[in-house]
């Protein structure tokens, strides 16, 4: 980031920051934790919004509230097109506001942002509103502190390129603010987790499901004492946040043009198709909440007020393919990552959708109960979706304030992007009770490295010669079927099913459930060591080191006694 805009780390007066195509949310941390910024309106989530009426400028709610009555001079969901070209954009979610258009390829908006009636329109590139809209939060973020925020670490989406990086950074940059760091959105919101004081580091493979507006983002994280590796990611821009206000959009819609027959349809005048928009946002967001929620709107079409209610299961049914589709998501990341869901430990739910309690529910039918599901809905411990990126910014721009620019890239780089990892775990053969070779990992798969890790394995009882045989393990998965159910109970479960729309997705599946479980496997044997004249009842300490070059240097000893056997495999 050299180039770029830099701080003394003694002037500096740091936030974590998420800048979303929906919504944005500062932190900051007081005593090493992270407190979420509400700004002048109130808000912990910001609008990524920018409003211009009569030359003064409105961010945040204020600016949404505009998107009924001043479309034409608001910029809404603009943060996906920084760093790209006009013809690679998707313009979708712009149609109930200013539209983007082509200036020379790049992309722009043209709005009043002047207050004399007859000043020409301004044309804004959108690393223009971009910095427009950061100075304002920037501003809040002042206010709130009572002191200048001079510098931000910013979570991105995890498939942002170069390009993409570059022109938040210039974006920022020009706002007066200077980004001490990019990192990746699932990574920030594992920071959020982990770094609570309960949190217990250990090694871990965690799913974080980030559910925003306009995208859907999932990633499958190694956490390996406290060090990060992405190994998998997929998005998607299809099943989110938008798509679900629609189905409620077309619901009331519907339900209003049955009352009022003759009555215009809302959704094809832009003034009614925004107010159904804003209206079925707030009822979907109540429904995350309660079994019920009202919808009522004045002046829907053709002067005619509606006001109606929907409870949570017909919301769910409706919403049934949306919810699918992230389940979807979440099942082909796994398996890009060449892992079965039995192998993960943790599942965190980020972002606003992340509310929705159906899409949790969903996530501990699909994982064993091993796994944590960490929603509001399914776990009391969990941390506000809509606030878990601007929390882990905030941890680590505290972690790395008190470095000179420089060096945070030099030294953070590769904690929070994809680093060389092992692919298989790396241990030695024991023997269980019934004598039978087992696999006991000493570094698990898809630890980054450099690593060293050491375990100890009991010689057998009365001691003697011990030979090591280190071996790479990787887990497979026992399917074991079920005993076949006698006919009753079947016909009992087609009658059950029939007056159940409220079935869970995967419930099919789960009456009839085979038994998964994950068991090692010895793979290729690495090296043999022996340990001559162990004592009776000893141990043996087996070291296995794995250097950045992917090369292995394996030790072991007899615990207590000098010397020891080592070797060294390359890469
Ligand atoms: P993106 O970049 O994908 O557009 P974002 O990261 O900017 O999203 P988020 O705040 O994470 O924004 O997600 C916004 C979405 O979350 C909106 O569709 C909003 O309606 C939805 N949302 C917010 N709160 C809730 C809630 N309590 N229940 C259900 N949905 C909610």
């Amino acid at each position: 980031m050299s180039g770029h805009k830099s701080v003394a780390p003694e002037n500096r007066t740091v936030i974590g920051l998420t800048f979303g195509n929906s919504n944005s949310s500062i932190a900051y941390t007081v005593d090493d934790k992270a407190e979420v910024i509400a700004n002048e309106d109130g808000d912990r989530q910001i609008p990524t919004i920018l409003s211009y009426v009569d030359g003064e400028e409105y961010y945040g709610q204020q600016a949404k509230a505009f998107l009924i009555r001043n479309p034409d001079n608001t910029v809404a969901y603009f943060r996906d097109f920084l760093g790209k070209d006009f013809e690679h954009i998707d313009p979708t979610h712009n149609h109930a506001s200013a539209h983007p258009k082509d200036v020379d390829g790049t992309v722009s908006f043209t709005i009043k942002d002047k207050a004399e009636e007859d000043a020409e329109p301004s044309t804004l590139s959108v690393s223009e509103v971009a910095t427009r809209y950061l100075r304002r939060l920037i501003g809040s973020a002042s206010d709130y502190l009572g002191k200048k925020v001079t510098s931000a670490v910013i979570t991105v989406p995890t498939n942002f390129n170069d390009k993409q990086k570059a022109a938040l950074l210039a974006a920022a940059n020009a706002a007066d603010l200077e980004v001490l760091q990019l990192i990746s959105e699932p990574i920030a919101a594992a920071l959020a987790y982990d770094a609570r004081p309960e949190a217990q580091v250990e090694d871990k493979i965690v799913v974080v499901a980030e559910l925003g507006g306009t995208r859907s983002d999932v990633a499958v994280i190694a956490s390996r004492q406290g060090m990060y590796t992405v190994l998998a990611t997929a998005h998607d821009y299809e099943f989110n946040g938008v798509a679900l206000d629609k189905i409620l959009m077309d619901h009331f819609a519907k339900e209003f043009l049955k009352r009022n027959p003759s009555a215009k349809d809302p959704r094809e005048n832009a003034r009614g198709l925004a107010k159904l928009k804003f209206e079925s946002e707030a009822t979907k967001r109540a429904l995350s909440i309660g079994a019920n929620a009202s919808f009522s709107v004045e002046s829907l079409s053709d002067g005619i007020d509606f006001a109606s209610t929907i409870n949570r299961l017909r919301y769910e049914t409706l919403s049934r393919t949306v919810f699918e589709g992230i389940n979807r998501l979440v099942d082909s990341v796994i398996k890009k990552a060449g892992l079965d869901v039995l192998d993960v430990d943790e599942v965190i739910l980020s972002g606003g959708t992340a509310h929705t309690p159906r899409i949790a529910t969903n996530f501990s039918n699909i994982f064993p109960q091993t796994t944590r599901i960490l929603a509001p809905s399914t776990n009391p411990y969990a941390i506000n979706p809509s606030e878990l990126g601007a929390r882990g910014a905030a941890l680590q721009a505290n972690l790395i304030q008190d470095y000179e620019a420089d060096d945070i890239d030099q030294s953070t780089h590769a904690a929070v992007t994809t680093v060389a990892h092992i692919t298989n775990a790396i241990g030695v053969v024991s023997l269980n009770a019934a004598g039978e070779e087992i696999f006991v990992p000493v570094v698990p798969a898809e630890t980054a490295v450099p690593a060293k890790r050491t375990v100890h394995v009991a010689a057998p009882k009365d001691g003697g010669d011990v030979l090591v045989k280190f071996v790479e393990g990787n887990t497979h998965i026992k399917v074991t079927k079920p005993e076949p159910k006698p006919e009753e109970s079947k016909a009992a479960k087609v009658e059950d099913a029939d007056n159940s729309d409220d079935e869970s997705d995967f419930s099919d599946e789960e009456e009839e459930e085979e038994k998964r479980e994950k068991v090692w496997k010895i793979g290729n044997t690495l090296a043999e060591a022996a340990i001559r004249g162990v004592k009776k009842g000893g141990k043996v300490e087996v070291t296995v080191q794995v250097n950045a070059d992917l090369s292995v240097i394996l030790t072991t000893r007899e615990v207590g006694a000098q010397g020891g056997v080592r070797g060294q495999l390359s890469a």
